[in-house]
């Protein structure tokens, strides 16, 4: 078997690469990191930019609750990304990434979104992992549905983004405006 070299590709280990908006990060997302790290070295927890849908919380916020949340586990590192997932991942020396499912629903995207990839990366596998029977109806959407209702997401998202949700939605309508969440 080769040597492992310092600064070799393969010193960091086994590295998975886990994208999405984490808008904002719920326990559902948490329940697959640490499950992930039963099976990787690293998990790169990659937040992306939306060029699409307008995200609730700004990226800055995104990337410093998920270092917050995550502060206590380093073998899990907070990063961001702009445009085509392979290119990013082709900077790291990742060859999994990493996605939850939780119904058939999410399983036709997930399954075109993952040949995608792999048309474009041909070394690139997508891993899924089965929700949390727990989790299964948790997603941010409905987590921002809720908490904008006054519901309570206590036990579905880690204290701090439910803090930071009730501090989002307690906005007055004119800043809301402002940043487009209100017409
Ligand atoms: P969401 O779909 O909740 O807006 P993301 O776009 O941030 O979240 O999703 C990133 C990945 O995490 C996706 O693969 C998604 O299916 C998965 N995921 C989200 N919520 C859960 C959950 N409750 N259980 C398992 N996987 C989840």
């Amino acid at each position: 078997m080769a040597k492992k070299m310092k600064g070799d590709k393969n010193d960091m280990g086994k590295v998975a690469i886990y994208p999405g908006a984490f808008d904002p990060l719920t326990y559902g997302h948490i329940d697959i990191v640490e499950r992930a790290l039963e099976i990787f070295d690293k998990v790169i927890l990659a937040i992306a930019h939306d060029a699409e849908k307008k995200s609730l919380f700004t990226m800055e916020e995104r990337i410093e609750m998920a270092k917050l949340i995550f502060k206590d586990t380093p073998h899990v590192i907070v990063d961001s990304f702009k445009g085509l997932l392979v290119t990013y991942v082709e900077k790291t020396n990742a060859k999994v990434l990493l996605r939850g499912l939780r119904a058939t629903s999410d399983f036709e995207y997930e399954f075109h979104m993952a040949s995608m990839n792999r048309s474009l990366s041909t070394h690139l596998d997508t891993l899924f992992m089965m929700t949390s029977k727990d989790y299964f109806f948790v997603s941010s959407r409905t987590i921002k549905q809720v908490a904008k209702l006054g519901g309570t997401v206590e036990g579905l998202v880690p204290e701090l983004v439910a803090r930071r949700l009730k501090e989002k939605f307690k906005l007055p309508v004119s800043k809301k405006r402002q940043i487009g969440w209100e017409d």
